[in-house]
Parts: structure tokens; sequence; C-alpha cells
């Protein structure tokens, strides 16, 4: 259910950026302390958006790490969870830095030359 509301509140950040337009596809950059299922958060999506300028619309899931900047021997490393310790130095004195938040980075909204209808795509990924 944490995906749910996720979920929710993406939409509404679609739906405002959107404008009325159909959506193709959103991309959100959600931090790995989410601990975000992307195939349970893709579903709830696919609920919530029923019936909206988004149903249809796939989601995409970026995950981001943890930055960490170590106070003792100044590097800034990138984790996929918390750590207690500098990887690099062994410094305790680390300053946490994202890995919390959910942003909606991009949408891609169907063009209006073209009808939105139930024709299959390609799910193939453009490279990039
Ligand atoms: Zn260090």
């Amino acid at each position: 259910m944490h995906e749910f509301g996720m979920a929710e509140a993406i939409l509404a950040a679609v739906e405002q950026c959107a404008d009325g337009r159909s959506v193709r596809r959103a991309r959100v950059r959600a931090g790995v302390l989410l601990r975000i299922g992307e195939a349970a958060l893709g579903r709830a999506f696919e609920l919530a958006a029923d019936g909206t300028v988004a149903e249809g619309a796939r989601l995409e899931v970026v995950v981001d790490p943890v930055r960490l900047t170590c106070g003792r021997c100044d590097r800034t490393t990138t984790s996929d969870g918390l750590m207690a310790v500098c990887p690099v130095c062994g410094g305790t004195d680390l300053a946490i830095e994202g890995g919390d938040e959910l942003v909606l980075e991009s949408i891609e909204v169907v063009e209006t030359a073209e009808v939105p209808g139930d024709s299959r795509r390609d799910p193939a990924d453009p490279p990039g």
C-alpha cells in the first residue's frame, strides 16, 4: 500500500504536467531508501491512472542512490543503502544526501497528430 500512495502522488504530478494531454510515459526518480517495489508501483500507477489522461501510460522508475560525502577524506560515494562508514577511508563522519526523494522527472505525451488507441506498442526502449 506504500506504493499506492506514491502512485497517487505521481499521478497528481503527471496530470498537472500533462495539462489535459494523453500521457504515454512517465519517468520518476525514486530514492533507493524509499525501497519502492518497481513492479508494485507500476501496477499501482496503472490502477490509479485508470480513467485519467495517464491511462495506459508506462511508468519508468529510475532508482536514485544515496550520496555519501565523507568528512574525513572528502570523497563522495554512492550507495544503494545507508552505510555507517566511508568505504574509502573507513571514516564515520558521513553526510548523507538524497536517496529518499520521489521526483517526477519527465513525461511523454501523445502528440496531437496521433490518435491514442488500443494498438499495442513495441515495448522496446530507445537507447539512452
Ligand atoms: Zn572517507
